[in-house]
């Protein structure tokens, strides 16, 4: 039985206040009782404070990218070891944002995600397809080369075990498009079977999240697909009932 994961990513939005009020009533909240785990991935610069501010809870810290480097003369970057430092224990990685605008291909993604393994980081892999490759017919090809970036290589195989996939179709991110029910839960189990031709058991036991415009009004039946194990949440996750919401469908 995978136990679902809802993960909030704040992307590059928020504040010290809005960090401390948006951690305030999540906890609120969660005292209702929320069974699934759940993960905050803030802006570094607020790691520590949300940190802090998680402290007590059950809910976990994530970063929203890393080096693939160790340590050194990398100006401006911040190492999977440092993530670990300040109490993450997740980290996304290959969000379409990142594959975008900063050229992160999937050699580079895979790299990353062997380093935060490495530094005894939980990895969120981040899968989908463009709208464009999408109507081209190419999303099967397009996910299955982003996921055998990892597949093939005895390291990659190894960080995915201790590891979670997002599927995130780039068409549905931040547009208020979600895919269906049914078109996530297809691209779901073909990431499965994928996954599972490498290695039987993992593929029976990685957790699966769906992200693109999940809202309170649509987790219930995206989560209740077979192979859809929770969430990857960006907009949604800067309001705290929304995001309330989502975490309690993913029971
Ligand atoms: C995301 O950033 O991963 C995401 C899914 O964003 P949104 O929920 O806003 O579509």
């Amino acid at each position: 039985m995978r136990k679902p994961l809802v993960a909030g990513n704040w992307k590059m939005n928020g504040s010290r206040d809005a960090a401390q009020d948006l951690i305030a009533g999540i906890r609120r909240g969660f005292e209702a009782g929320v069974s699934a785990d759940v993960a905050i991935c803030p802006p570094f610069v607020y790691l520590t404070q949300v940190g802090g501010l998680l402290d007590g809870s059950d809910i976990a810290l994530g970063g929203q990218n890393v080096s693939q480097h160790e340590s050194g003369a990398y100006t401006g970057e911040v190492a999977p070891a440092m993530l670990a430092d300040v109490g993450c224990e997740y980290v996304i990685l290959g969000h379409s944002e990142r594959r975008s605008y900063y050229g992160e291909d999937d050699a580079l993604v895979a790299d990353k995600v062997v380093a935060a393994h490495a530094a005894g980081l939980k990895p969120i892999l981040c899968v989908g397809e463009t709208l464009d490759q999408r109507e081209a017919d190419r999303t099967e090809a397009v996910v299955a080369s982003q996921l055998d970036a990892l597949l093939n290589s005895a390291e990659g195989l190894a960080a995915l075990k201790t590891g979670v996939i997002a599927y995130e179709p780039v068409w549905a991110i931040g547009t208020g498009k979600t895919a269906s029910p049914q078109q996530a839960q297809d691209m779901h189990a073909f990431i499965r079977q994928r996954v599972a031709a490498k290695d039987a058991e993992l593929g029976a036991k990685i957790r699966i999240l769906y992200g693109g415009s999940v809202k309170g009004n649509n987790a219930a039946e995206l989560f209740a697909m077979a192979d859809i194990d929770g969430g990857l949440i960006g907009g949604a996750s800067l309001q705290v009932d929304e995001f309330l919401t989502i975490c309690q469908a993913a029971q």
